[in-house]
């Protein structure tokens, strides 16, 4: 039967055209195959170990293919049998999302929420970051279900989310923080240009630049006071990681500001009710409120207060636009806050008067002065409390007291009602424990300074060695 078959076939097998035919049919099959072949195992290779190259990325389109580009056949072998357990280090790039990278990677979407919401347990994962890494290990069962073992991330300098697989197959996720470790780092420029402008270029952080500011405003004028050439100096706290990288800058708790020959110098302090404030050397409050009654000779006296009455010369009804206080000829009148003499001169009715700028905010006036204090003249810088004259009788008055006017940008203001700030002046215990504080800080600043000095020696003395020239006997 077979010879039968043969014998039919033979002459046809004999024929030239049978095999054109025959071997184009083989080819056609061959080739066939082969592509079916190809995609399998190309597949196969992806899926484990390549997910990242394999994700839809419309907005980078031009720099990923969907195949690697170190494509290699003989790396297809070893994929065939897929391994149970994947390491991924994932770049979390522009417009990625936490349940795109993970389905991506080939989890359920059921699987990748579960994974989702418990994360957002301790962290959203909508504030992921363009650059944010995530090293994932995921697990795929005998059934071939996959799971994520572990994720790891830094979340920023110091702060770590981590996830882990349960026995129950939950997920449990959680933020590692670094012990913090505190430093003082000291900072200290000449002006030029503004000084936040200055401080900045100098490499300080602009929360700090911004609270120095806040500091000396009640106190300082920034923009008509603070001239080119004058100088800053700040002592904040810096948060590092145990390997010294920046996380956050804490407090100033030294502030200081040198304007033409006055030095003005802030040391922060807690007093025991809790309150924070920074005060100078001596434990005055300098965010504090101009003084109600800013004289020596105390009484709660008052012959006239603010506002509308019958004028004691004039017999009518007038505005009174500030507060008398009468006191004997002679006695001293305080400067009722920091700031510059505006004016000391006689001024018809006030007779001799003072203004006192203080801020942008607020300034004060003392009227019918006896005299002036010694040097105490227009553009004269004062400090709360200072003496600037004495009690008197000048211009239209009918007896020695103080008239005090609080202005409040440009309008005046009633001296005994105006919102005071709350700060303070340190007293007893608290200025005990203030001056030990100013102790540790001004061991600190010395410290720096000697350290900085000490740098600035060793390359001094490089320099030098560079540039001592060869003496006469080794020319
Ligand atoms: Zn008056």
């Amino acid at each position: 039967m077979v010879k039968k078959i043969i014998k039919n076939i033979y002459p046809t097998i004999k024929s030239k055209r049978y095999w054109v035919t025959f071997c184009s049919a083989f080819a056609a099959a061959l080739t066939v195959i082969l592509v079916v072949f190809y995609n399998t195992t190309v597949n196969a290779y992806i899926s484990p170990f390549t997910p990242l190259d394999l994700r839809d990325s419309t907005d980078n389109f031009e720099e990923e293919s969907t195949l690697p580009n170190n494509f290699d056949a003989s790396e297809i072998a070893e994929a065939e049998e897929p391994a149970k357990d994947n390491v991924y280090h994932i770049e979390i790039k522009k417009g990625d999302t936490l349940i795109k990278v993970l389905t991506d990677l080939g989890l359920e979407y059921q699987e990748a929420d579960r994974l989702f919401n418990s994360i957002k347990k301790v962290f959203n994962p909508r504030d992921l970051r363009v650059g944010q890494v995530l090293d994932i290990e995921t697990h795929s069962s005998d059934e071939g279900y996959l799971k994520v073992k572990s994720l790891r991330s830094t979340i920023r300098t110091g702060e770590y989310l981590e996830v882990d697989l349960s026995e129950d197959s939950s997920y449990s996720s959680k933020i590692i923080k670094d012990e913090l470790t505190e430093e003082m780092r000291l900072v200290d420029g000449t002006i030029n240009g503004s000084l936040s402008s200055s401080m900045n270029s100098n490499g300080v952080p602009s929360r700090i630049v911004a609270n120095f500011i806040n500091i000396f405003s009640y106190s300082v004028d920034f923009r008509r006071e603070v001239k080119k050439g004058d100088g800053y100096e700040v002592i904040y706290e810096n948060y590092l990681t145990p390997d010294g990288q920046f996380v956050k800058s804490g407090d100033i708790v030294y502030a200081a500001l040198k304007l033409g020959k006055n030095k003005f110098e802030l040391y922060r302090f807690k007093n025991s009710a809790g309150n924070v404030d920074y005060y100078n050397e001596k434990g005055l409050a300098m965010k504090k409120t101009l003084s109600r009654r800013p004289m020596a000779y105390q009484s709660s006296r008052i012959s006239s207060h603010f506002g509308r009455r019958r004028h004691p010369i004039y017999k009518d009804v007038r505005v009174h636009w500030g507060v008398d206080y009468p006191a004997p000829t002679g006695s001293a009148i305080y400067a009722a806050g920091d700031g510059v003499i505006e004016a000391a001169q006689y001024r018809s009715g006030y007779g001799k008067y003072i203004r006192i700028r203080h801020n942008s905010e607020y300034s004060t006036a003392y009227g019918h002065l006896n005299g002036y204090a010694r040097g105490i003249r227009s553009g004269v810088r004062v400090k709360q409390g200072q003496l600037i004259g004495y009690v008197g009788s000048t211009g239209r008055s009918t007896g020695p007291h103080l008239h005090y006017e609080i202005i409040r940008n440009g309008q005046r203001v009633n001296p005994l009602t105006v919102k005071a700030t709350a700060s303070e002046n340190l007293s007893g215990k608290n200025l005990a424990n203030f001056k030990t504080a100013v102790a540790k800080v001004k061991d600190t600043r010395n410290k720096i300074l000697a350290e900085k000095n000490g740098e600035n020696k060793e390359e001094q003395l490089v320099q030098k060695e560079v540039a001592t020239p060869a003496t006469p006997s080794e020319l």
